[in-house]
């Protein structure tokens, strides 16, 4: 199964993957903030992936690292 990875760092928290996720498996981290100091998206359950790829199209900062 694909392995999703998000750069945190990079990350403004915007929350379109968020919306974007067939599976609901993005979150806005709650308790992490960056350096840039936005709260980041995160993965709740990386299993459910289905690597649709609808996240890193839709993240406007390139966040996303998806390898099969
Ligand atoms: S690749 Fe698809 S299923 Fe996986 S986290 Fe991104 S939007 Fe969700
Ligand atoms: S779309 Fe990109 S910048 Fe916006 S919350 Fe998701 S990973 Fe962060």
């Amino acid at each position: 199964m694909a392995e999703l990875t998000i750069d945190r760092e990079r990350c403004k928290g915007c929350g379109l993957c968020v919306r974007a996720c067939p599976k609901h498996i993005l979150a806005i981290s709650r308790s992490f903030i960056n350096r840039q100091g936005f709260h980041p998206a995160e993965i709740t359950d990386s299993d459910a992936c289905v690597a649709c790829l609808s996240c890193a199209l839709t993240c406007p900062d390139i966040c996303f690292v998806i390898k099969k």
